[in-house]
C-alpha cells in the first residue's frame, strides 16, 4: 500500500517496525480473527493474549535487552505472513490515533526512510488512502489509539463531511 514512498527493499533491509521495546509494545498490531488463523497456519502454536479486548500476539523478550521481536518475523525471509500481515503493518507508519475527538493519520516518526522524505508526498499518500484506512478502522476500532505527542498529523477525518452522507 506505500510502495509510492516506500520499497520492499527499504523494509527489508530495516524491519523496526518489527521489534519493539517496552515503551512501544502499544504499537504490535491488532490481530483479527483472519490474521489469527493465518499466524497460526505459518506457526503453530504461537499465543496471543486479549488485552483490553485487543488481541495481540505474545512476543518473548530478548535475554538482557529492552527488545521483543514479532514472533511473524524470520531474521531471514522478513515477515511469514507476507502480504497477509496485519492492516496496521500494511499501511505503517501510518497510525491511527484519536486527537480531540476526531480520528487523525498520523506519522510515526520512528520510520528512518518515510520520515526523511518530502511531507508534501507523504500526505498526499496519506489523502489517498484515507478512505481505506478509516474504513478499516470501522472494522477495526482497536485500530485507533490515543494520541501521542511526537507523532505529525497528516490528516484529520472530515466529521462533517462523514455525517452528511
Ligand atoms: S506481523 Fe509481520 S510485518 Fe507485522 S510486525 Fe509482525 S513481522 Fe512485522
Amino acid at each position: 500500500m506505500l510502495s509510492k514512498i516506500l520499497s520492499k527493499a527499504e523494509c527489508a533491509e530495516c524491519k523496526i517496525c518489527c521489534s519493539f521495546d517496552s515503551y512501544d509494545l502499544w504499537e504490535t498490531p491488532v490481530v483479527t480473527d483472519e490474521i489469527m488463523e493465518r499466524s497460526l497456519e505459518v506457526k503453530p502454536g504461537q499465543r496471543f493474549a486479549d488485552v483490553d479486548g485487543t488481541r495481540l500476539y505474545i512476543m518473548e523478550k530478548e535475554p538482557d535487552k529492552d527488545l521483543y521481536y514479532c514472533p511473524m518475523l524470520d531474521h531471514k525471509k522478513g515477515c511469514l505472513l507476507g502480504d497477509n500481515k496485519p492492516f496496521d503493518c500494511r499501511i505503517w507508519p501510518f497510525r491511527i490515533m484519536r486527537f480531540e475527538g476526531r480520528r487523525v493519520i498520523v506519522i510515526s516518526p520512528v520510520c528512518p526512510t518515510v520520515f526523511n522524505k518530502p511531507i508534501s508526498e507523504i500526505k498526499e499518500l496519506a489523502y489517498e488512502l484515507a478512505p481505506v484506512i478509516f474504513a478499516e478502522a470501522d472494522r477495526t476500532p482497536q485500530m485507533v489509539k490515543p494520541y501521542i505527542a511526537g507523532y505529525p498529523i497528516m490528516l484529520a477525518e472530515d466529521t462533517s463531511k462523514t455525517s452528511a452522507e
